[in-house]
């Protein structure tokens, strides 16, 4: 088994710009002290891929080797895991028109194929729900969910067991509520995609 250290990966995340911690407005207009760009983990594959093995052997007991990752977020990811796994394959969903998930240039699931979803992080669920809408309407089975982080906190929105290596509980607050702007501290707008809470 690899180790695969949480203090460790928690550096990784900040030494990277994958996690931030401050004082941020959120897209949904509340605030917090916390804000992911996970994309940025891939700026150093050296580390991504101390993740990569960590998640692939998390995900060995579903005996899967098909790994779906949703795009972008999920392409690294999924791609990443897949290589931990010899003769896997490793394709990527991409929104369409519909406001679903689609497999594209060529990318096909065959009937019975068993498929894990590999995300960077799970936050409502909503996106990998849509993969595994996709995967399931080629008949494909969706066997489990892969993700480095899980912001889910209902839970997160779709029936597969989720398999994360670092669970975030990330406050927000409406900005009358925010204990950040009682104290003055100034507030910033991320760049970038955000991975606001949604
Ligand atoms: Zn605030």
């Amino acid at each position: 088994m690899t180790t695969f250290s949480e203090v460790e990966a928690w550096r990784m995340l900040e030494a990277s710009g994958a996690y931030l911690r401050g004082h941020f407005l959120l897209t949904t207009g509340r605030h917090s002290d916390q804000f992911f760009l996970l994309s940025r983990l891939s700026e150093r594959p050296d580390w991504l891929w101390v993740w990569a093995r960590a998640l692939a052997e998390r995900l060995e007991p579903f005996g899967v080797r098909t790994v779906v990752g949703p795009a972008v977020g999920g392409i690294i990811p999924a791609f990443a895991v897949a290589s931990c796994w010899p003769g896997s394959r490793m394709l990527f969903a991409e929104k369409d028109t519909r406001g679903g998930m689609s497999f594209r240039r060529g990318f096909a699931i065959s009937p019975g194929e068993a498929v894990v979803v590999v995300e960077d992080a799970v936050t409502t669920g909503k996106s990998v729900a849509a993969v595994i809408a996709a995967v399931e309407g080629a008949g494909g089975e969706v066997r489990a969910v892969g993700a480095w982080v899980d912001r889910s906190q209902d839970g997160p929105a779709f029936r597969p067991p989720l398999v994360a290596l670092l669970k975030a509980d990330v406050p927000h607050w409406s900005p009358d509520a925010c204990p950040l702007c009682r104290q003055g501290v100034p507030l910033s707008r991320p760049k970038g995609p955000t991975e606001a809470l949604r």
